[in-house]
């Protein structure tokens, strides 16, 4: 794949595709420890054939983006937690932390190398950072590797929705993401292999992707795809699901905040029982890649439920979609500790 240049990128007709940038962080765990940490132009990685995380599935990964402001400077959103997410995703799969405070400087190095392709503001466009951690080494029996490499690689992305948001379907799936004493907490690359089939299943029966049930009982509502779930329901309570198996989104988090605290909701995670879609008056999936994507319809054992409506997006979707991206890009005032500024 050959390098782009930043003069040559059309920035309001991005989609969610790679691109070969100049610079991306890499650090070697050796020895037992980091070494070698820095930016370089490499992006290809050289690893052993003997590879835990190529027979074993020993990798993490993290999304998160850089905003470009209306003032031209650049921002990160709550990088501290995709650092200790890193990290808890880490320890589940015996591997090695890479520091919080190093992660996060590693990420600024990265935006501030890539700076001009930091999308400009208004184009409703970002510039994705993949942080990816692997195990390596010459370990071929079943335990954890002996050597990491732990890298930061970034893209500029689309905004999901040009011309605004707007719902889509999706259809329950039988098949489980993650068991609840599993993986499901971590961002875990197996759990994505997981999820191929599943999500292609619904795809070709024309949905946006499945919904994924608690893995116990098949009751109650789990992950949207690869975001989470939240619902409205009739009497305004923001409400997300609680489960051992759902990966705790920093996106949904977020918006649990935001709707208590700016919206003046009741917000709470609690169960999303399958059989009670009657008391939500709206509901969206929420993840950092589309922010939000409002749930047009839920399709389970052959019944389409409609939310809000197939076509209009909520009242209440629509004011949290705007809070959030606002803050996000500077538009609107910030909680304390929640946006950082690179330049
Ligand atoms: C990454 C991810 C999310 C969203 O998390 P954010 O921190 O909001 O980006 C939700 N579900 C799954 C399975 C994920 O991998």
């Amino acid at each position: 794949m050959s390098r782009v240049e930043a003069k040559d990128i059309d920035w309001e007709n991005l989609g969610f595709n790679y691109m070969d940038l100049p610079y991306r962080f890499t650090a070697h765990w050796k020895n037992g420890e980091w070494q070698d940490a820095g930016i370089v132009e490499d992006s290809t990685l050289h690893i052993s054939e003997a590879s835990p995380v190529l027979h074993y599935g020993q990798a993490v990964f993290e999304g998160m983006k850089a905003y470009r402001t209306p003032d031209d400077s650049v921002q990160l959103f709550r990088p501290d937690q995709n650092a200790k997410r890193m990290q808890s995703s880490c320890e589940r799969l015996l591997m090695p932390v890479f520091p919080e405070e190093q992660f996060v400087d590693a990420v600024k190095q990265v935006v501030k190398a890539n700076i001009d392709f930091v999308p400009p503001y208004g184009s409703g466009a970002t510039l994705y950072l993949r942080p990816l951690m692997i195990g390596t080494g010459e370990m071929i029996g079943v335990h954890a590797a002996d050597e990491y490499i732990f890298t930061i690689f970034a893209m500029p992305v689309g905004s999901y929705f040009k011309g605004g948001l707007s719902p889509v379907n999706f259809i329950t799936s039988d098949y489980d993401r993650a068991a609840h004493r599993g993986t499901g907490q971590s961002k875990v690359g197996g759990n994505y292999a997981a999820s191929l089939l599943p999500g292609d299943r619904a795809r070709k029966q024309g949905f946006a992707d499945c919904v994924y049930l608690d893995p116990i009982e098949h009751r109650k509502i789990e992950e949207v795809g690869a975001a989470n779930f939240f619902g409205i329901t009739k009497d305004g309570i923001f409400r997300t699901p609680k489960s051992p198996s759902i990966l705790p989104s920093i996106t949904k988090y977020s918006l649990l905040w935001l709707a208590e605290n700016r919206l003046g909701l009741k917000a709470e995670e609690a169960d999303v029982y399958i059989d009670r879609l009657d008391d939500y008056s709206e509901a969206g999936a929420c993840g950092t890649a589309a922010v939000i994507s409002p749930i047009g319809g839920l399709q389970h054992n052959g019944k389409l439920h409609i939310f809000y409506s197939e076509t209009k997006v909520g009242p209440i979707t629509g004011e949290l979609f705007n809070t959030l991206t606002g803050i996000q890009f500077g538009t609107v005032e910030a909680p304390e500790g929640w946006v950082e500024r690179i330049l």
